[in-house]
């Protein structure tokens, strides 16, 4: 096709025109189980009335009038995300890499504030994504990523995922922070370990460094908890959030302690769209259901029907699939080919998933979700991976 839309992406020659739950609804007339929901980002499924509803009264209104004014409705959600989790004082953006933004500078301000400016590192981790900013793609450290974009900006030093001996090794004088995904998406769908995140913090701890978790992916309810690093029961001092909470709206969040945040005085940051009425009006609402009792238990209850399902297809599958991997809602499955062929015949079978890595099939459906979607997804997993055994055999 002509396009006149620059050619950075892949895409497939599909376009949507109307999405409901778990389903989308294409031009061609075909209906398609969403298990990619915009890659982790309509966590509610598609236009679910609370949100479409907050939207369209906001949109009447107020759209957008600058963080020159005070916004009620960012006070507010601000107020509840810090109620929620760890934090104190929240930032709002755009997008996950503004967040992930937002944290890298906040750690410099934190050190430089406190007379330490050459505490500017930070420690990231091999399989990491962490946006597609010039700062964000150096934090990430994918060759894929960084190629053609040198210079490459100065300040992280990337080591094994999972190893506590490597971060410490890695550590000196110039460094001021470890930043991890308690969940890697892009990198394949690796959970860290519990112990893994505990033995982080106390390392923070005992070198006086901050300690940021990248939950853009993993968080939002994506694990069964709001917040993934919530399951190893220790918190961070500063988290990147966007994708799932504007449930398809652009937003992102960055969350600090009140000892972090100080760093960023009046004037030090700032974003022209960064929490603008509509986002908010979206984001509160989004917690509305998030927040709501109960709610968490459903994706619990769901998320161990789904593992069901995925244990038995690897079983089923040895020759197709190496392994199970991720937590909650947040599953891949290590196929031993090229993932992307599989993703394709999968899109053919009315079914939506997202590649990870060379080698994951990464499982991202909406929250909302109950046990008839699993069972519609394992069916077209099923008679896809039958496929390729045949095509093995
Ligand atoms: C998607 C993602 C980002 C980048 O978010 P954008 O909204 O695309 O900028 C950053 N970190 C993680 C863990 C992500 O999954």
């Amino acid at each position: 096709m002509d396009s006149a839309l620059m050619s950075n992406y892949r895409r497939f020659d599909l376009a949507f025109e109307r999405g409901e739950g778990p389903y989308l609804y294409a031009d061609n007339g075909r209906r398609y189980l969403d298990f990619a929901a915009g890659i982790a980002v309509a966590a509610l499924g598609h236009c679910q009335p609370h949100l479409t509803a907050a939207l369209k009264a906001q949109a009447d209104r107020l759209w957008h009038c600058s963080n020159l004014y005070i916004i009620p409705e960012q006070e507010r959600l601000a107020q509840r995300l810090a109620g929620a989790t760890f934090a104190d004082r929240v930032l709002f953006c755009n997008s996950g890499a503004e967040a992930v933004e937002c944290a890298v500078k906040l750690v410099r301000k934190y050190h430089d504030d406190n007379g330490n400016p050459e505490r500017y590192r930070v420690i990231a981790f091999n399989g990491a994504f962490h946006g597609r900013t010039l700062a964000t793609i150096a934090a990430s450290g994918s060759p894929r990523h960084l190629d053609g974009f040198d210079p490459v900006v100065d300040g992280f030093d990337h080591v094994a995922f999972g190893n506590l001996n490597e971060v410490r090794a890695a550590i000196t004088g110039e460094t001021g922070a470890i930043m991890v995904e308690p969940v890697q998406g892009e990198g394949g769908v690796n959970a860290a370990s519990d112990d893994f995140l505990i033995g982080l913090r106390k390392t923070a701890d005992e070198f006086g460094l901050l300690l940021i978790f990248d939950e853009v992916q993993s968080g939002m309810g994506r694990t069964g908890k709001l917040f993934a690093h919530e399951w190893s029961g220790i918190t961070p001092d500063v988290m990147a959030v966007a994708k799932g909470l504007g449930g398809g709206f652009p937003i992102g969040a960055c969350l600090a302690t009140e000892a972090a945040a100080a760093a960023l005085t009046p004037g030090s940051h700032g974003s022209t769209f960064g929490g603008n009425p509509l986002a908010m009006a979206v984001g509160n609402a989004v917690l509305d259901v998030m927040l709501d009792d109960g709610f968490m238990d459903g994706v619990n209850g769901v998320a161990a029907y789904l593992d069901g399902r995925l244990k038995a297809l690897t079983a089923k599958y040895p020759g197709q699939i190496e392994g199970l991997r991720g937590r909650g809602l947040m599953r891949g499955l290590k196929l031993t080919t090229d993932v992307r062929p599989m993703v394709g015949t999968l899109v053919e079978q009315g079914l939506l998933t997202v590649p990870a890595a060379e080698d994951v099939l990464r499982l991202v459906p909406p929250l909302i979700i109950a046990e008839e979607h699993v069972d519609e997804a394992a069916l077209i997993l099923d008679r896809a991976f039958a496929g390729l055994a045949d095509m093995a055999a």
